[in-house]
């Protein structure tokens, strides 16, 4: 087995994915880039990997989605014989008033969001184990601590993914494999920018650090809590949100 890690980030065409991939890349380090649609900004991902001396892996499957989930982590075991990070990313919207909201809607954003976390944990939680290893990192979101209206769904879901993360924690820290959450506030990625100008401006105000954050500035937080080093750091939740909550 290759001591170079192998490391699994799942939505990491776009956005927070994106950078969370290309951050935790090392020379020699497998990253696979899991998606559920956009192959073409998938491979720019792979592409900036590779620039670093990652060997990236494009995986297309919806995380939602249990048979597909179990097929790629088979594959990816078999080629790699081991995961060493795994980054919950994936995540959608389908912002709407509860009293509007579809069921489809609901279903949707907790079938990403959630069930995706817990079945692309459930498919390496074993291997880590047997390896006495591991690093499990998970994308929650500010809103799954303070609510926000319009978004009872992904608050839901984020609200979900906290406690997964704490639980599972519990579950996993004997066998020296620690499972952690960041909480981003406001990020520019394509989430953000579909939020109509007049309520950007509105989310700016509130914001003390004046300014959206960068991609880049949640990979930071994610490339900590994924290092060896944070061995002793689990159950915890890290906001990254520009003072917009200091919980
Ligand atoms: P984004 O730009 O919309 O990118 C979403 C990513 O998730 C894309 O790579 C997309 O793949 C992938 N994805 C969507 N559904 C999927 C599925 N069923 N299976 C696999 N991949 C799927 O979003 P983002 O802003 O980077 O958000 C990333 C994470 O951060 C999400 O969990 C989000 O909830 C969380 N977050 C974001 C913010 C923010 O301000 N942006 C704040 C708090 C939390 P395709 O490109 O193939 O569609």
């Amino acid at each position: 087995m290759s001591d170079k890690p192998v490391i699994v980030v799942t939505g990491a065409s776009r956005g927070i994915g994106r950078a969370v991939a290309v951050e935790l890349t090392e020379p020699g380090a497998v990253v696979v880039v899991n998606y559920h649609s956009k192959t073409a900004e998938a491979q720019e991902t792979a592409a900036a990997v590779e620039a670093k001396g990652g060997v990236p892996r494009l995986y297309r499957f919806g995380v939602g989605d249990e048979e597909a989930v179990k097929e790629a982590f088979k594959q990816i075991l078999q080629e790699f014989k081991k995961v060493d990070v795994l980054v919950n990313n994936a995540g959608v919207v389908r912002d709407n008033l509860l009293a509007l909201m579809k069921v489809a809607e609901w279903d949707e954003v907790i079938r990403t969001n959630l069930r995706g976390a817990f079945l692309c944990s459930q498919a390496v939680v074993k291997p880590m184990m047997r390896r006495r290893y591991g690093r499990i990192v998970n994308v929650a979101s500010v809103v799954g601590v303070t609510g926000n209206a319009g978004q009872c769904n992904y608050s839901a879901s984020k609200a979900g993914i906290i406690g997964l993360t704490r639980a599972l924690a519990h579950e996993l820290i004997s066998r020296n494999i620690t499972v952690n959450a960041v909480a981003p506030g406001f990020i520019e990625t394509d989430m953000t920018m579909r939020i109509p100008e007049k309520f950007r401006e509105a989310i700016l105000d509130q914001i003390p650090a004046g300014r959206y954050g960068a991609p880049e500035e949640v990979a930071a937080a994610v490339k900590f809590l994924a290092s060896k080093g944070a061995g002793y750091i689990t159950g915890q939740v890290l906001h990254v949100n520009g003072g917009l909550y200091m919980g």
